[in-house]
């Protein structure tokens, strides 16, 4: 019986998420359409109103495409299994993470700060650590905005090598803490949206830290700030090197 529950449960789970994927597609498939309608009422747009509109069908694509990376991510890694686990340099990722996200964090007057061991290794996926430091970061830039400091700390505990991207914006509130992880949910859906976000990063980074053995958590306090951590096994402190970590593709 606890079986066919589960399988229930199970088919429930993907009967929703099809729901809801298929409900984010809608919506910027409907805006291109409208906006590729107006466009084609000859004579009765300006040039300006005609520009405006392409701009719109060009980010709405560029939604669809981020939706569509994000979902195919997903159920990559849905499958599960045993992956294929290497010493990960930390400070080393975490350097590159800040690299890419510069020019955000920049447009954003949001300074990255990245702190810890340089010798200190995590058991991982190297592109998929990557991958999700780099979420976590892209968020606490997204939603901390002006003035404010986000900082990648990696730290040693007990047996784990622990990431955590730190920042001091408006934080989540204890309700929906349990939630964020979940797929498609937002806690504030105008602004997710208005950041252009598909509600699928956090899910990401959950999926694919669970596939390398890890662990992800929140600790937040509405008005201080949001704290993410990542913790793994820590793999045997690398000897004294500069460790590097170039090259890594995240499709932001
Ligand atoms: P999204 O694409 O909406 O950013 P995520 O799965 O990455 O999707 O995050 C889910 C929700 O969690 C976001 O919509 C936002 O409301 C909230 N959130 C995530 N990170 C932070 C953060 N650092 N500070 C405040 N809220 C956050």
């Amino acid at each position: 019986d606890s079986m066919i529950d589960r399988l229930e449960h199970s088919f429930e789970q993907q009967r929703r998420f099809v729901q809801d994927a298929s409900h984010e597609l809608r919506t910027p498939l409907a805006a291109i359409r409208t906006n590729i309608e107006v466009a084609e009422m000859d004579g009765e747009i300006s040039p300006d109103e005609y520009r405006q509109l392409v701009e719109t069908i060009k980010s709405q694509t560029a939604r669809l495409t981020r939706l569509s990376e994000d979902l195919l991510l997903l159920s990559a890694n849905e499958e599960g299994g045993e992956r294929e686990l290497e010493p990960v340099p930390l400070v080393a990722l975490a350097q590159e993470v800040a690299a890419q996200l510069g020019p955000l964090a920049r447009a954003r007057n949001v300074a990255i700060r990245v702190e810890g061991d340089a010798r200190l290794e995590a058991e991982a996926e190297p592109d998929g650590l990557f991958r999700c430091v780099f979420n976590l970061v892209d968020n606490a830039i997204k939603y901390s905005g002006d003035g404010r400091l986000v900082t990648i700390r990696a730290a040693r505990e007990a047996t784990e090598a622990k990431v955590s991207v730190i920042d001091n914006g408006p934080g989540i509130p204890e309700e929906e803490q349990a939630h964020v992880f979940e797929r498609f949910f937002r806690v504030d859906k105008g602004r997710s949206r208005q950041e252009g976000g598909t509600g699928l990063g956090l899910a990401i980074v959950r999926e694919l830290v669970g596939n390398m053995g890890g662990t992800v958590s929140i600790a937040s306090k509405p008005g201080e700030g949001s704290t993410f951590s990542i913790g793994l096994a820590a793999a045997p402190d690398a000897p004294e090197r500069t460790a590097t970590f170039a090259g890594r593709q995240a499709t932001a």
